[in-house]
């Protein structure tokens, strides 16, 4: 782990490493794996430019949540009609904004969207986005009931959205992010295809299926490889759908998570009542914010990797209680001021996350080709948490 140290101290904590090569290799599996597969890159998990630029290079397209998305991506000489406006909450101004520099597919699920879209971006590309019903323990980060709808009403939708001049081309779901079991997919593609079939009753042939994010990263619990899911996902589309389809996949999470560390430094360590805890320099409102529902960072601390394990609260350093990471994080029994710890595949999610609240700045990220293979033959050797 001497990089990882050299790192830390060159450039400061808290810093997130990032390789890009382990970014290709997510990419280049998933178009390998699903067939007839359009990869959109969830923007929001990690909008970092040299993270943008390779996909842009490779041929990725992109799924876009905001004018500020679409800017940074044009900016970067990504074409129009490789971006996907996928929030189904825009503001009619950046949905216009999204028209006229050329964006012609956006997602809905809502009447009033339909209305918003007609208006400004006539004639678009719509999908209409549809609530999963996912075994609710599946997933770790659930976008289900904020996001999308009955597969009765998204019928509905389809109807609306073509009396509105545009042009239905499919369905989208989102099984929740960091989703632990491959046949929510299956569910997912088997509700959707109730839709299409409505859909050609009243003269609309669907070609698109969206299937989201939601494929998990190595964490703590061990999860399905891609392989897996891939499987699933071809199986079902195969069998209820039918040929002809296109695939969209929209990783967030599972393209950039794992092609990232971040260390953080032990700034305070203290005994209260029963309790131990330790601050670090990084917390919820500094990159480690999904923390706060379930997801659980496998952590290591430099050059302490094979003493036993002891339960610690383990918090951020800013002026709020909020800023606590665990409340049962098992590390290393003499973890103390000055030690490095290391959170695994932090890729995802953080750097976007991260505030300069209380004045304290969010974590510088670095780029490192092949440190992660390193890390990775590392942590296999270090005592962690069980799942
Ligand atoms: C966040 C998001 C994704 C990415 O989800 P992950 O679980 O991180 O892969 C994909 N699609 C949409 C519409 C999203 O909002």
């Amino acid at each position: 782990m001497e990089k990882l140290r050299t790192i830390a101290s060159n450039y400061g904590t808290p810093v997130l490493v990032m390789d890009l090569e382990v970014v290709r290799q997510n990419y280049l599996n998933l178009v390998e794996n699903i067939k007839n597969c359009k990869v959109y890159y969830a923007v929001k998990a990690n909008s970092h430019v040299e993270i943008l630029k390779l996909l842009r290079d490779l041929g990725s397209y992109f799924d876009v949540a905001s004018r500020g998305e679409i800017e940074k991506l044009l900016s970067l000489g990504v074409e129009p009609y490789r971006m996907s406006f996928g929030n189904t909450i825009k503001k009619t101004e950046d949905i216009k904004f999204a028209y006229e520099n050329g964006i012609r597919m956006f997602a809905v699920d809502a009447e009033m969207e339909i209305e918003k879209i007609a208006a400004v971006a006539p004639g678009s590309n719509i999908y209409v986005r549809i609530s999963t019903n996912g075994m609710e323990d599946d997933a770790d980060w659930p976008l289900t009931r904020k996001f999308g709808t009955s597969v009765s009403h998204a019928i509905e939708l389809v109807k609306y959205a073509k009396e509105n001049g545009l042009n239905p081309i499919g369905l989208s779901f989102h099984v929740g992010s960091q989703n632990y079991n491959p046949e929510n997919w299956r569910t997912a593609i088997r509700e959707a295809a109730i839709v299409f079939e409505e859909a050609k009753e009243f003269g609309v042939k669907m070609t698109m299926i969206n299937t989201g994010g939601g494929m998990p990263v190595k964490y703590v619990r061990s999860i399905p490889a891609v392989k897996d899911i891939a499987k699933v996902i071809n199986e079902a589309v195969e069998e209820y759908l039918g040929d002809n389809i296109t695939v969209i996949v929209e990783p967030g999470r599972s393209m950039v998570g794992n092609a990232g560390i971040m260390i953080t430094r032990v700034i305070l360590r203290s005994q209260k009542s029963e309790e131990k805890w330790l601050y670090l320099d990084a917390g919820v409102f500094h990159g480690l914010t999904e923390t706060i529902q379930n997801i659980r960072y496998r952590i290591t601390v430099d050059g302490k990797e094979d003493e036993e394990l002891e339960t610690f609260v383990l918090a951020g350093p800013t002026c709020d209680s909020v800023d606590v990471m665990y409340y049962d994080a098992q590390l290393p029994k003499s973890t103390t001021i000055d030690d490095l710890v290391y959170f695994h595949a932090t890729g995802a999610y953080t750097s976007e996350y991260a505030t300069n609240f209380n004045g304290i700045p969010s974590p510088k990220i670095v780029f490192e080709n092949g440190v992660i293979s390193e890390v990775e033959q590392y942590a296999e050797s270090v005592k962690v948490e069980k799942e």
